[in-house]
């Protein structure tokens, strides 16, 4: 039984119906009954499997990608080498391993880890043990300086509002309770400033997703890689404008009622890319680009073959399967979008569509 469901009710019924992002907060985030506070939620034995943990490709051919963008900068030192959201520090090993041999790059780079988990601040520690890692709450406090990030699966667990279309204008979906359930309701009708771009892609009754906490995200991230240089990678599932409902609940790696288990499941949206590129301006942003065509353009055929050539059996049967899953378009391929953020006057990174 939740432990998080009879205070979310206490509360719903003493102070009104709350957002979805207020939900998703709480659920993900109280620091007694939060999922990520709580708990390593990754892996087969947990919720979800990230790209990370189904190859080692991945934070290899990400780790070279920022090794060229550096050099392709002039090689600042010292730089800050980040990541938001680094899970169980699979992607930073990997980035390290893959970037030991690039002159100078381990040297410069200054490691900082932003997690608001304890759990997986322990995690991050263990993988990465025998390195300097400064970690922090929040991106704001990073210090300033020529940044290379990397960001995989961490805009889609930040915290959504949702709206609905009504006439003009729109309602946000709400969470109340009845029975001491919680149940989805709609508030009143309104005008949003915000969304009136929106009245002229959408009908009635159809839903647009606020990713609120993502977009002064992306202000920071820009301003940082404008002022100082650098570039951040961002990586997950989604689309440029988002339209329709993509609030989801995961547990043991299959969907469940969002509403059915606050605090034990895995809540997350689809990211919209176009809003994160227009408040990381005057930062340049690519297009959002799919992950199995950048990974193709990054030479994840030749590396799959390199390690093949070393493997049989059933570690050949995974690894085949592992290039699959991340490239193939009916697996991570064409879902999974990255998308980069550069200074303006710097070349074009490579792999990703301008
Ligand atoms: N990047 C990892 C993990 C993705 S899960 C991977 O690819 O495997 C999301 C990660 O973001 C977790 O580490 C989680 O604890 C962290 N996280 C979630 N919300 C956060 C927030 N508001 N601030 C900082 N970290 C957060």
């Amino acid at each position: 039984m939740s432990a998080l469901l009879p205070a979310l009710v206490a509360r719903i019924a003493r102070t009104g119906p709350i957002s979805v992002a207020e939900f998703m907060t709480d659920c993900l985030l109280h620091p007694r009954h939060g999922y990520y506070t709580t708990r390593d939620p990754l892996g087969a034995a947990g919720d979800f499997t990230t790209a990370p943990a189904i190859s080692q490709m991945f934070g290899e051919l990400l780790g070279l990608w920022l090794a060229q963008v550096w050099m392709d900068q002039g090689a600042p030192a010292p730089f800050l080498l980040a990541e938001l959201g680094p899970g169980r520090g699979t992607l930073m090993a990997d980035i390290l391993r893959a970037t030991r041999s690039v002159p100078g790059f381990h040297d410069a780079a200054r490691l900082h880890l932003v997690e608001v988990s304890p759990a997986l601040r322990a995690r991050q520690a263990e993988a990465l043990a025998g390195h300097d890692v400064t970690f922090h709450d929040h991106l704001a406090a990073l210090p300033e300086g020529p940044l290379f990030l990397v960001a995989n699966e961490f805009f889609d667990a930040l915290p959504i509002r949702q709206f609905q279309r009504a006439g003009a204008g729109w309602r946000e979906r709400m969470i109340g309770v009845e029975d001491d359930r919680l149940i989805w309701g709609l508030g009143a009708e309104m005008q949003f400033d915000l969304l009136a771009d929106r009245l002229a892609d959408t009908t009635e009754g159809q839903i647009v997703e606020l990713n609120a906490p993502a977009l002064p995200l992306a202000e920071d991230l820009g301003r940082r890689i404008a002022a100082h240089g650098g570039a951040a990678l961002i990586v997950d599932y989604g689309d440029a404008v988002s339209i329709g409902d993509t609030f989801q609940a995961l547990r043991d790696h299959a969907p469940v009622d969002p509403l059915s288990c606050p605090g034990e499941a895995d809540l997350t949206a689809h990211v919209a890319f176009a809003p994160l590129a227009a408040a990381a301006r005057p930062a340049r942003a690519s297009q959002p680009t799919a992950q199995g065509v950048f990974l193709e353009r990054l030479g994840i055929t030749a590396r799959a073959q390199a390690l093949a050539a070393r493997l049989e059996g059933a570690a050949l049967t995974s690894h085949v399967a592992a290039h699959r899953r991340l490239t193939h378009p009916q697996e991570m391929g064409t879902l999974f979008k990255v998308m980069s953020l550069t200074p303006p006057d710097a070349p074009l990174p490579p792999g990703l569509d301008p």
